[in-house]
């Protein structure tokens, strides 16, 4: 992919940069208290920290929270007054770019569900001509790294050169344990066709759950990213959106302080460089082993569900022993030695087995 963009470093406009860049804040605005009260714990956390709330929420169904509406632009200066934090939130149109840039909003992002749709984009970006407030562009909900690339272009051939692009995962047939399958790959094809587009990473909506939030924000540093945008909210069990991936001001805290941050700086000679590039492509390996291994739990968990379905025992010894000779023999041509092939496949089986057991037996009576 090429991809040819005029960007302003972030060290030249974001004041008391400092990577990872930080955007904290609840996925909704839903009430000034709600809005202080969460801004201000942030605050004492991370002063230098941009606070995020979404004003108007793009919903799959009419009828339920579509966002708190202009009102919430107030809201946000006021946290801006109180805490001195730099506030973005989310535009879908012309409207919404007018309403902030009169109220004041320091940086505009473009949603997933807005940046699908080249029509959408290019409104926005054509409000934005003749301005420099920053652009964040979350990229699409469907894994297309064109339209994301596409998006951001159009932004900056309005003149937006505070540019990055948010990486929040895809919609995707097979999404593992998140919420949105990161695709990393895509991500990496952005930043490869345009190494000076900062990428900011957004766990929460990666991941889903709180749970997740560590592993995948680990790993964006690790691939590099510039910063991360976590939604936090002083109480996640009363949030009108999106209550479930959530964390409060205090857990954000823990997260971002048990992050390693690995410096990409190579001070020493060639023999450091070659140590870390290998070691860095073993962590991906390994991140990418143990997502496998989740993804393939979860299809035996399917099959177990199937097998209940249809009264079939979880254990069919002539299956399990041509797959486990089909993988010692795989393993010999791949040049792994059988014992460790073999002590792999027990593990891998046990859990396997585990899973079943524990889906064939709920709901049973007898148990
Ligand atoms: C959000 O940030 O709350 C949001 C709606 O995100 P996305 O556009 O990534 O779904
Ligand atoms: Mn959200």
């Amino acid at each position: 992919m090429k991809l040819d963009l005029d960007i302003t470093p972030l060290a030249d406009w974001l004041p008391r940069y400092k990577k990872p860049i930080l955007i904290a804040g609840p996925c909704s605005a839903e009430s000034e208290d709600q809005m202080l009260e969460t801004a201000r714990q942030i605050a004492e956390y991370y002063p230098d920290s941009i606070f995020r709330a979404g004003i108007w929420k793009p919903r799959t169904r009419p009828n339920t929270f579509e966002g708190i509406g202009d009102i919430g632009l107030s809201w946000m200066q006021e946290v801006k007054k109180q805490t001195g934090l730099l506030t973005a939130t989310e535009v879908a149109n012309a409207e919404h770019v007018d309403k902030c840039l009169k109220a004041g909003i320091d940086i505009l992002w473009v949603g997933a569900r807005t940046t699908v749709n080249p029509f959408s984009v290019q409104e926005i970006a054509d409000a934005l001509r003749g301005t420099d407030i920053p652009v964040f562009v979350k990229n699409p909900i469907n894994p297309d790294a064109q339209l994301w690339a596409g998006a951001l272009e159009r932004v900056n051939n309005a003149g937006i050169k505070k540019l990055a692009a948010i990486h929040r995962g895809f919609h995707h047939f097979d999404n593992g344990p998140f919420r949105n399958s990161p695709k990393w790959e895509l991500a990496i094809e952005l930043k490869t066709a345009c190494p000076q587009l900062p990428i900011i990473c957004d766990p929460s909506h990666i991941s889903g759950t709180p749970e997740l939030i560590p592993y995948i924000a680990q790993k964006a540093m690790d691939l590099e990213m510039d910063g991360l945008m976590i939604e936090t909210h002083r109480d996640p069990s009363v949030a009108m959106s999106d209550a479930k991936q959530q964390v409060k001001p205090f857990r954000l805290h823990e997260i971002i302080e048990d992050l390693n941050i690995r410096s990409s700086t190579i001070e020493n000679p060639e023999f450091r460089n070659k140590l870390e590039e290998l070691r860095s492509i073993i962590r991906k390996l390994d991140n990418d082993l143990l997502e496998l291994l989740s993804k393939r739990m979860a299809i035996s968990s399917q099959i177990g569900e199937y097998k209940r379905e249809n009264n079939v025992t979880i254990l069919q010894v002539a299956h399990w022993k041509k797959l486990f000779e089909e993988s010692l023999n795989t393993g010999k041509v791949l040049g792994l030695p059988e014992g460790f092939v073999k002590g792999l496949y027990e593990l891998i089986h046990d859990e396997s087995i585990r899973r079943q057991t524990e889906v064939m037996n709920l709901n049973n009576k007898n148990v």
